[in-house]
């Protein structure tokens, strides 16, 4: 059966070494855990033991790509969390997983802002155009200081960052944000460790500050709404939640806006909120108009769209080993379908090999799967013969995807 690509989200988390990826993804799986184990009522362990369970055996990523879900308004979403190396020597590897991924969760220390290996990382992102929002961490340390960040990611980065959200108290005494698309202030609660958060009144001292990064964040998104503009000048207070997010989202996924919001994941402080918006305001595979390779019989640009029924495309981009299931090799699906037990065909080596089982890597479990599809991401068992960047296809369809000539990353600079 395949999943509709709209609910799928393939993003990586992209952070200066120390600014706080691991604690964060750390969050994000057992957000996840818990959230998915709220949407099911016959389980047998209440979700306070899972809680407890998890826990205490910590959860980390130790996966290429790892998969999670996560209900969102009502809806499940499915969520591969694609590695990004942070540190400046694997640059070839951030390239890599820049490739197969559509978005990006943009992490920096909000006390030491923009650093070197962000910068790097970010100019990487440019040149693969990847949509992003920036994600402020540490917010309870002192001297952390949110809004000098955004203006970092202006002046240092080139980007035009607009916080959605105002800090509500500082260093120890940070508790919430002020929610500026709600106009709302929040408090994530202590009991479920920030799983969820509780609405307060915008404080009395943050009112004008308030209202003055409001429309500055309505200014910025109505530039991509023509409506919204009429609206922001005649009758501001009619705007709605939802219009926010459209222009928010369409000016995020054109890489005009990086949304920015903060929090601590140490303090278990916002990572919730952040990824929300990831569902809000992150492409989904169907946001891409397909991938583009080569034709190897006639040289011959292809473009494969990202379907099911399109001839089947993958891109190899990372082999690893594990303890449980052995050689597996990490793809990319961008188009068509691949059924485990089939034979599919490698234009590198010319050669047609079986694959034997897929998975979908989670944090606590290797998860078998029948089949996988156009815009999802898995690791497959069974190559003799596979290298990292070697595009996987129909032998009747060929296609090189990449050649491994990668951006510098010196070029382009903004
Ligand atoms: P990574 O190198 O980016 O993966 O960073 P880690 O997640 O390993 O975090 C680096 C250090 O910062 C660790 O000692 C974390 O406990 C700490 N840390 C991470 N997030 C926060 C936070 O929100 N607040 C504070 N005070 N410390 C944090």
């Amino acid at each position: 059966m395949s999943r509709d690509l709209k609910y799928t989200r393939n993003i990586g988390i992209a952070a200066h070494i120390d600014a706080g990826k691991t604690t964060t993804t750390e969050r994000i799986l057992y957000y996840a855990g818990v959230n998915h184990k709220i949407g099911e009522v016959h389980e047998g362990a209440s979700t306070m033991d899972w809680m407890v369970q998890e826990a205490e055996r910590g959860i980390t990523i130790t996966s290429a790509a790892t998969t999670v879900n996560w209900n969102y308004r009502g809806d499940k979403y499915h969520i591969n969390i694609i590695d990004t190396p942070g540190h400046v020597d694997f640059t070839v590897e951030v390239n890599r997983s820049l490739r197969v991924l559509d978005g990006l969760v943009f992490l920096f220390s909000a006390v030491d802002g923009v650093e070197p290996q962000s910068e790097t990382n970010w100019r990487l992102a440019n040149n693969y155009e990847v949509p992003r929002i920036g994600f402020v961490n540490k917010m309870d340390r002192s001297g952390a200081d949110f809004l000098k960040v955004v203006k970092q990611v202006r002046e240092m980065l080139g980007s035009h960052a607009v916080p959605l959200q105002l800090p509500i108290g500082s260093e120890d005494a940070f508790k919430g944000v002020v929610d500026l698309i709600n106009n709302r202030g929040i408090v994530w609660n202590e009991h479920d460790k920030g799983m969820t958060f509780t609405e307060v009144p915008i404080p009395d001292d943050m009112a004008d500050e308030v209202t003055e990064w409001r429309e500055k964040l309505l200014e910025a998104v109505a530039e991509y709404d023509e409506s919204l503009m009429e609206k922001f000048f005649d009758d501001p207070a009619s705007i709605t939640e939802r219009e926010i997010l459209n222009a928010l989202r369409q000016a995020t996924l054109d890489a005009k806006i990086v949304p920015m919001v903060c929090g601590s994941s140490f303090k278990n402080k916002g990572v919730q909120t952040m990824l929300d918006l990831v569902m809000e305001l992150l492409p989904s595979p169907l946001d891409s108009a397909g991938v583009t390779g080569t034709n190897p019989n006639n040289g011959e640009e292809v473009t494969r769209k990202p379907d099911v029924k399109e001839p089947f495309a993958a891109l190899a981009f990372k082999i690893a080993t594990d303890p449980f299931v052995g050689r597996l090799c990490f793809i990319r699906v961008y188009s068509g379908n691949l059924d485990a037990g089939s034979y599919v065909y490698n234009t590198r080596s010319e050669n047609k090999e079986r694959i034997s089982r897929i998975f979908q890597m989670h944090a606590n479990k290797q998860n078998p799967i029948n089949n996988i599809g156009a815009g999802d991401i898995g690791a497959v068992v069974g190559f003799k013969d596979i290298k990292t960047g070697d595009t996987l296809c129909d032998e009747k369809n060929p296609i090189i995807l990449e050649s491994m000539v990668f951006p510098d990353p010196v070029i382009g600079l903004a």
